[in-house]
């Protein structure tokens, strides 16, 4: 998703008391953040955040951080943001690359990835969220039992993943080709891509990965 460039974005997420301005700030210590030693979500790529402050709501007892790389998508989630009392949330407007300049080792205890830009061409497969180069980031900040949770529409990304994830190191420990037909449709949250494609009759998959045994 890439918004149209909207005036006063910048001046609007600078000026926002929900988006961490200095995130790597916090790297080692998000817990002084919160102000509690709850486990630490995050998603990659939130967009208009429906996904991630419906979990706030459910969770109070873990902190969320959304993540977004464009200022004009990060101001949608915070104009919905605006309306709502939720003290364990925050935004960071950050490329997933630098996830480690912002979270230590073991920090975050879940990655959530939601309908991923496919980048549908070979020379652009680096770019995909669940290619090699992205777990190699999530491993220096995930707890070791943390786990990544995928969903998306596109059956080749979907199937690039199920190759890419195992071939680094980690495991598929679950996964399903038709996440609402399947035994946990009824506690799915679901993302505004996910409404979208799901009423056009687009089966969505959805995978959970852990690291792989030692
Ligand atoms: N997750 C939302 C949903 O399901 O409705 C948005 C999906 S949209 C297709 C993908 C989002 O990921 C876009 O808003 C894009 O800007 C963001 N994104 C893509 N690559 C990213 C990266 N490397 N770091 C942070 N955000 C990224």
């Amino acid at each position: 998703m890439r918004l149209r460039h909207i005036k006063g974005a910048e001046e609007e997420i600078a000026n926002s008391p929900f988006v961490v301005q200095d995130p790597a700030a916090f790297k080692g210590r998000w817990c002084e953040l919160f102000g509690n030693s709850n486990p630490v979500h995050i998603e990659i790529g939130m967009g208009k955040g429906r996904f991630i402050m419906e979990l706030a709501g459910q969770n109070p007892g873990i902190n969320y951080i959304g993540i977004e790389r464009y200022s004009s998508v990060l101001l949608r989630g915070l104009q919905k943001r605006a309306g709502l009392t939720l003290p364990n949330i925050y935004f960071i407007r950050l490329d997933a690359l630098e996830l480690s300049e912002v979270f230590g080792e073991n920090e975050v205890e879940r990655i959530y990835l939601n309908f991923s830009d496919p980048w549908p061409k070979d020379r652009h497969a680096k770019r995909r969220l669940t290619s090699e180069r992205f777990l190699a980031v999530y491993d220096k900040i995930l707890q070791q039992d943390g786990q990544i949770e995928f969903k998306t529409d596109n059956r080749d990304l979907f199937e690039y993943s199920l190759e890419s994830i195992p071939a680094a190191g980690w495991q598929v420990s679950w996964m399903t080709f038709d996440l609402h037909r399947s035994e946990v449709a009824a506690s799915n949250v679901m993302t505004e891509y996910e409404i979208k494609f799901a009423s056009e009759g687009h089966p969505i998959c959805k995978l959970t990965a852990m690291r792989g045994m030692k």
